[in-house]
């Protein structure tokens, strides 16, 4: 995950920083500077002579300000002829660019993010936060790449700033806690549920899998599939049968058995069908679920969250799960999911395995990407 991401922003952030220097407009600036403390055992014998001295002397400095400076090097001389610890001046080099320097500087990375499944959202947001930064700002050579670094990183670290929440704690409040599964055919969603199943086992709770989708012969034997594996019973009816009913029957059987969750797999429909939508609207109005998850490849990049906006804007989804994390390069579906869609992340599916459902965590993000040890 995020190998391409990493690599290109490394490769654009020194491009950038490269850029500035070559480019940003020079700034001189005269500024007193206190010399760090000599130790007894680091003076000279004989004073050094002027010119061996590193700083820059007031002959650079431009013309009116001149005398007053030559006072205060008087001062100063006299200054260090006492302790040593006198001020001097030294002639600090800075750049600075402007917004449209910026602006044709930037294009390379934005670029590498657009190609790496970054929103344009989330990269308007890295381009103003570091315009902010660095537009007609005088800065020296060593802070450039510094500052860039610390601003994307500011960025991804606020654009991965949603407010999460434990599903593990939400089961705790209802019994049967039932969560709907939704999301387009191919992306995760049988294995996710499997995945999930099996978390919950492992914590304690119980389950039932629920196969609300009829539409495919196939899926409904891959669900029993699992549960075989998994030793969780499936509740499924004939291929074709109304998905609605299904779901009606799955809850009936957890509140029944006094089950901890139930789960409940859909069809897995294209958001532009419209007959398949209003199915989903009938399961959601028939089990009225507690928690409406969507699951979506990482690797469909922006496709992902347009189906989210859609399923979105249909039964309102609570919270996504991101299927494939392992074997999508790119990484930029992850940073831009929940800053578009306003839908948390709570899991990232990291393999085949039923274990490899991970909780998702910002802080392992912002490693992954390279800006934390
Ligand atoms: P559904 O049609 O949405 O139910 O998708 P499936 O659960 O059938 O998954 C489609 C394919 O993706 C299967 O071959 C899964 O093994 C695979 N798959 C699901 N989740 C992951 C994951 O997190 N990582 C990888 N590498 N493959 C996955």
């Amino acid at each position: 995950m995020f190998k391409f991401l990493k690599d290109k922003v490394k490769k654009a952030i020194s491009g950038l920083s490269e850029k500035f220097e070559e480019e940003g407009e020079v700034v001189e600036e005269v500024v007193k500077k206190k010399p760090k403390e000599v130790k007894k055992k680091d003076i000279p014998k004989s004073k050094p002579k002027k010119e061996e001295k590193k700083v820059e002397h007031i002959e650079d400095v431009p013309k009116p300000q001149v005398e007053e400076e030559e006072e205060e090097e008087e001062e100063e001389e006299e200054e260090e002829k006492k302790g040593f610890f006198s001020k001097i001046k030294e002639k600090v080099t800075t750049k600075k660019i402007s917004d449209r320097q910026f602006d044709e500087m930037f294009w390379d990375l934005e670029v590498e993010l657009l190609e790496n499944n970054v929103a344009f959202e989330v990269i308007e947001k890295i381009k103003q936060d570091l315009k902010d930064n660095l537009v007609d700002k005088p800065l020296q050579r060593r802070q450039v790449e510094e500052i860039i670094i610390k601003s994307l990183e500011n960025s991804i670290n606020e654009v991965l700033d949603f407010e999460k929440f434990d599903i593990v704690k939400k089961i705790k409040t209802k019994k049967p806690y039932v969560i709907v599964f939704i999301g387009v055919n191919g992306s995760g969603k049988t294995t996710s549920i499997a995945k999930f199943a099996h978390m919950l086992k492992e914590k304690g709770f119980t389950s039932v899998l629920v196969a609300a989708d009829t539409f495919r012969a196939a899926s409904i034997q891959q669900l029993e599939e699992h549960g075989k594996n998994l030793d969780v019973k499936v509740i499924k009816h004939d291929y074709g049968s109304d998905p609605a009913a299904v779901a009606f029957d799955g809850v009936k059987f957890g509140k029944q058995k006094g089950l901890d969750v139930v789960l409940i797999d859909t069809a897995g429909r294209q958001h532009s069908n419209i007959n398949l939508r209003d199915e989903m609207k009938k399961i959601i109005r028939v089990v009225d679920p507690d928690l409406k998850v969507y699951v979506g490849e990482m690797i469909a990049g922006n496709d992902c969250i347009e189906q989210i906006q859609e399923f979105d804007k249909a039964i309102d989804i609570d919270g996504v799960i991101l299927s494939k994390a392992d074997i999508d390069e790119k990484g930029g579906t992850a940073i831009s999911v929940s800053y578009v869609t306003k839908k948390p992340i709570l899991y990232l599916g990291m393999g085949q395995d039923y274990g490899d459902l991970k909780e998702f965590n910002k802080e392992d993000i912002l490693k992954t990407l390279g800006f934390r040890e």
